[in-house]
This record gives C-alpha cells, sequence and structure tokens, in this order.
C-alpha cells in the first residue's frame, strides 16, 4: 500500500510520493534553545520521528534537517539575564536537547542546523527580496512586503487582506508600512548581539532563518515541512511568503502539523508555566520509553491530553509488548507450526503498515500489535503456541518497532550515561566526599535534585543476585530465595517468574 499522508496545503490526505527519485528531502522546525524542551514539544517531535522513521520503513532515503533556532527574543533576553554570552548560553540547551533526543529515542536528522551559523545565506536571501520588490528597509531593519505577494494566506485559507488587517502579526515594536508586513532583519539594539550587513547591523527575524537553511540543505523545493500547529501562522505562512517570492517556485509540496499537548484543556507551554520537561518526569519516576509510547501513541492531527495515569499506562502496555516478546524468546513450546498462527502474525503487520500507511493513524497500529499479542498470549497459554511459530511474530514486533521503537529496555543505561543517575558505586563515593556539605547535585528540570535519582543496585548486582536466586532454589533454599526476592524489591527491582525463566524490572 502507499503512504497516504494529509497535507495543510491542500486541506486533505493525499498520497505520498517523493519528487524527485528514491529521497525524501524534509525539514522539520526545531527547538527555540533558551530553555529546556518540554514534552509539547516532544510531541511534535516524536511525530516527526515517528513520520521519518515510517518513511525509512517504507524504503525511502532521507535528507532530513533539524534546525536549532539559537537567536531570537527570547534566547536574546534570557542570556543576557543570565549573564551569558549568546553561544554559551545557547550551548547549554542545545546539548540538554540532544541528550532529550536519545533519551526519547529520536532518530538522528542528516542535518542539525544552527541558524546563527547561517547568517549568510539569510542576507542573501533577504538582499534577493528586496532586490525582487518584495522587502523594504525601514530605521534599520528590512520587512517582507505582504501586499506584493498576492498568494499570501494560502496555508491558513483565511483572508487576511481585510479581516487580519488590525491584528499584530509580529510582537516587534519596529516601523513597519502594513500591521501585516513582518520582520526580516533587525536592527540592532544596544547591547544584543549583532551581524553587519549591506542592511545595518543586526540580526534575523525567526521567519527568514527557517527558509534559508531549509533551502540551503534542501533546495527551493521539497518534499515535506512540519512542525505544531502554532507554526502554520504566522511562522509557515511567512516561509512560503519569503521563500515563493524570492524562487518564484513552489516552496514545499506537504505541510505536515501535529496538534498540541494539552494540560487541564489549555496548550502545554512555557508561557502559561504548565508544562513538564523530560527531566521533570524522569526525576518523578517515568521511563524515557514511556513518555515517548504516549507521545506516540495518539495520531498527529488529534489533541493529546497529558495525565501522569497516561503516562503511568503508557509504561504498562510497553512491559506488555516486552513480556510478550519474552516469552517468544524464553519460553519453549512444542516442536512445529501453525499455519492459522503464522496467518495471525501475517494479519497484524498488514493491519498495522495500513493504519501508518494512512496518515500515520498510531492508536490503529498500536491496536493492530496488541491484538496480535493478546491473540499469541492467549495461544500459549492453551499449548496450542509452537516453536516455528516464533519467528513470524518476532518478525511482526521487530517491524513495528522500527517506527515505535520502545520494546529495548535501554532507559536504565541511557539515564546513568547522561548523568541523570547516578550509579551506586559512584553516588557511594560522592556522598562520603560531600559528607558534611550542603550540596544538593544538579538541579533537575523543576528543581528535583538529581540527588533522588540514585540508583541502588547496578544491572550485573542484580543478575549476580538473580543467579544466586536461582542456585539457591535448584537446592530447595526457599528461605533464601525470597530473602533474596525481597531485598531485590526493597532496592526498587521486581522478579517475576514466568515459564520461560524470570525476569526482572525496575520499578
Ligand atoms: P519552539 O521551541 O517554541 O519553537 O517549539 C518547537 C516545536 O514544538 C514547534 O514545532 C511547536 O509547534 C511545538 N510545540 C510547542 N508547544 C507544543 C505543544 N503543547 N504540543 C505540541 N507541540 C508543541
Ligand atoms: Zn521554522
Amino acid at each position: 500500500m502507499s503512504l497516504r499522508l494529509y497535507n495543510t496545503l491542500t486541506r486533505q490526505v493525499d498520497e505520498f510520493q517523493p519528487l524527485e527519485g528514491n529521497t525524501v528531502r524534509m525539514y522539520t522546525c526545531g527547538p527555540t534553545v533558551y530553555d529546556y524542551a518540554h514534552i509539547g514539544n516532544y510531541r511534535t517531535f516524536v511525530f516527526q520521528d515517528i513520520l521519518r522513521r515510517y518513511l525509512e520503513y517504507k524504503g525511502f532515503q532521507l535528507r532530513h534537517v533539524v534546525n536549532l533556532t539559537d537567536v531570537d527574543d527570547n534566547t536574546i533576553r534570557k542570556s543576557q539575564a543570565a549573564g551569558m554570552p549568546l553561544r554559551a548560553y545557547t550551548d547549554k540547551y542545545s546539548a540538554a536537547f540532544q541528550i532529550d533526543r536519545q533519551l526519547l529515542n529520536l532518530e538522528d536528522p542528516e542535518f542539525l542546523v544552527r541558524a546563527t551559523e547561517h547568517i549568510g545565506e539569510m542576507v542573501k536571501l533577504i538582499q534577493t527580496l528586496v532586490d525582487r520588490g518584495y522587502a523594504y528597509a525601514s530605521d534599520g531593519s528590512v520587512y517582507f512586503k505582504v501586499a506584493a505577494f498576492p498568494h499570501y494566506g494560502q496555508l491558513t485559507q483565511i483572508d487576511l487582506s481585510g479581516a487580519r488587517a488590525g491584528a499584530r502579526v509580529d510582537t516587534d515594536k519596529y516601523d513597519k508600512n502594513d500591521v501585516r508586513d513582518f520582520v526580516l532583519w533587525k536592527a540592532a539594539k544596544p547591547g544584543e548581539p549583532f551581524w553587519e550587513t549591506p542592511f545595518g547591523p543586526g540580526r534575523p527575524g525567526w521567519h527568514i532563518e527557517c527558509s534559508a537553511m531549509s533551502m540551503q540543505y534542501l533546495g527551493e523545493t521539497f518534499d515535506i515541512h512540519s512542525g505544531g500547529s502554532d507554526l502554520i501562522f504566522p511562522h509557515h505562512e511567512n516561509e512560503i511568503a519569503q521563500s515563493e517570492a524570492a524562487t518564484g517556485k513552489t516552496f514545499v509540496k506537504v505541510w505536515m502539523h501535529s496538534e498540541h499537548l494539552i494540560v487541564n484543556g489549555e496548550k502545554m507551554s512555557k508561557s502559561l508555566g504548565n508544562f513538564y520537561t523530560l527531566r521533570d518526569l524522569i526525576a518523578r519516576g517515568y521511563k524515557p520509553s514511556a513518555v515517548r509510547y504516549l507521545l506516540a501513541s495518539v495520531p498527529h492531527r488529534k489533541p493529546l491530553n497529558f495525565t501522569f495515569d497516561g503516562v503511568h499506562q503508557a509504561q504498562q502496555s510497553i512491559d506488555r509488548l516486552r513480556n510478550f516478546r519474552f516469552r517468544l524468546t524464553k519460553e519453549s513450546f512444542p516442536a512445529g507450526t501453525s499455519t492459522v498462527l503464522q496467518a495471525r502474525a501475517q494479519e497484524a503487520r498488514q493491519k498495522f503498515e495500513a493504519a501508518l500507511d494512512d496518515n500515520l493513524n498510531s492508536a490503529e497500529a498500536l491496536g493492530a500489535i496488541f491484538d496480535m499479542v493478546r491473540d499469541g498470549n492467549t495461544a500459549m497459554d492453551h499449548g496450542d503456541f509452537c516453536d516455528g511459530d516464533r519467528g513470524a511474530f518476532l518478525d511482526t514486533l521487530e517491524r513495528w518497532d522500527r517506527v515505535f521503537a520502545v520494546l529495548d529496555d535501554n532507559d536504565h543505561a541511557k539515564l546513568v550515561k547522561f548523568g541523570l543517575i547516578k550509579p551506586s558505586a559512584v553516588a557511594a563515593a560522592d556522598s562520603a566526599a560531600e559528607a558534611g556539605k550542603d550540596a544538593m547535585g544538579l538541579e533537575l528540570g523543576n528543581g528535583q535534585p538529581a540527588s533522588m535519582l540514585v540508583e541502588t543496585l547496578s544491572d550485573e548486582a542484580i543478575e549476580k543476585l538473580l543467579a544466586e536466586r536461582t542456585g539457591a532454589r535448584g537446592h530447595g533454599n526457599y528461605a533464601r530465595s525470597d530473602e533474596i526476592r525481597a531485598s531485590l524489591l526493597n532496592a526498587g527491582v521486581i522478579l517475576e517468574d514466568t515459564k520461560a525463566g524470570t525476569r526482572w524490572k525496575r520499578k
């Protein structure tokens, strides 16, 4: 089946084919690196990752650009408040973004680019717009002349000539000829970072950043551009105007937007203060894989309501999938194969692919896999599952997980790697060294100290105790076996004895 994607520009689901050959050229607007990204932002980034992974699953090559907005009003204001140079300040949050991406299993794009490293391209693009009569200078700033571009409003599909004329499209207090005009280049204000250009010293407007960077890496016309639905207007509308006015060509074929992550009926956002960062959730004991699962579980064109219970349920769903995979690989089954079960695994594969082909309907794709897991478990419980059936089920699971990427239990290892959990040995050494001091350790997110997340047992220590327990049980020493189970539970490790052997997981 072919992939069909909803295009904000055409307002319909269109069959997707790359413009050229087998390569999909895609640009996704990245974060403004003035703070930790919140999980609302990650809802959009996880959707974009599902899109990316499914395009790869379908056999397309990717040429994907993600940008970092590292110069704008917010980054400048916050770096000044912190008393740090802009670059040092944005470096901190760019690094945090990179860590979050790995925690959430977001695949690396082919290009992760910073706005401040592409100023030359932006200036060139603005110059073209001035030369072609689409832009004008005023008080050292340069504006896009919306009246000169008759297609303005094609993405938003509202008539901006009359109704919106009084609305402020851009909050900056610069002089424009028409309220709809938006800034391409901002004259330097005292104390702000600036670049010297033919228009005078200043810095780029936010919209021109994405036009310049996307076209530099992907060409004047490319396949997919995406972001959260709050970017449709004015950001993406303005990107279209700037790019098409400069090139005279269609800028982007398919525009894709995700609906918001909602908390108590409102969009999760920095300005409302109703946000959680990934680190906040980790500090509360939730696993990154559960957050990824939750964010991926609702199709991108539907709003997603965030609750802690939702993350908890996501964790349980992942456990169910992992348990099934554990049974598939470890349990013994009678020899042979069952044509019915083989067909069942095939059917699940076809269903999840059909769901994702339908504008990435992730909820249906999940449903298809859980139906298969239920039937597989039932067959195993009834003794109908055969040794030769493992492969077909494992294959469907593995394919599904190429897109959803939640089956491997690597949260703990990554949290240790990025210093978000202190391994027990390090923690013990630290606490000895810090005895007598009142150091609280690294601050996480909303002020939750990282020292809350000291691991009590390493993976190796758990495995060792588990081996000892298996030995004790082998010798009929159930008292010792129970003792080990209790002490592991005390350390937050749950054991589960199954026909396929003992599984452990962290709470
Ligand atoms: P920003 O860092 O504000 O430029 O946002 C980065 C991305 O996150 C953009 O694609 C936004 O549309 C998206 N975004 C912001 N808030 C939310 C939210 N509550 N739910 C989903 N996406 C969001
Ligand atoms: Zn953008």
